[in-house]
């Protein structure tokens, strides 16, 4: 592929078909951007207060931007100066997944798409009521689909 080619279109991404995905990351590394595919399945993290997101107010829905699963409502989201698009809670309870991380010598639990299996992120317990939850996310591997545009 040349460097102007657009990248190849993702045959995966679905925003209603919640169906798990089994698809390999030399598949994934082939079809995502190179910033995309490091956050999502290198479990990479953008730096704070320069993605896309974290200062977002819109109604609407954020898929994930590798799968297309609705992962979260702008309803659940909440101004947080940490720098990342925080949320309160998911859309569904099974929209994510969660897993024990133990890297850079810290104790975290890191939130996954439930669909494609990507890192979006990590939860603490440090968010607003109801929950008191904070789900942590990276802007890139978010896709923010407005009321407005369904
Ligand atoms: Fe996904």
């Amino acid at each position: 592929m040349l460097p102007t080619d657009p990248p190849p279109a993702n045959p995966h991404y679905s925003r209603t078909d919640a169906t798990h995905l089994n698809v390999s990351d030399a598949e994934w590394k082939r079809i995502l951007p190179d910033d995309v595919y490091h956050v999502a399945r290198e479990k990479g993290t953008e730096r704070a207060f320069t993605g896309k997101y974290w200062d977002a107010t819109g109604l609407g829905t954020y898929h994930c931007a590798v799968c297309g699963n609705a992962l979260f409502r702008s309803d659940s989201k909440f101004g947080s100066s940490c720098g990342w698009p925080s949320f309160f809670e998911a859309l569904r309870p099974d929209s994510v997944r969660y897993e024990s991380d133990r890297s850079f010598g810290m104790v975290r639990t890191e939130v996954l798409c439930n669909r494609c299996d990507s890192h979006l992120g990590h939860i603490f317990d440090d968010g607003p009521k109801p929950t008191g939850k904070r789900f942590c996310m990276n802007s890139i591997v978010l896709d923010f689909v407005p009321d407005k545009a369904r």
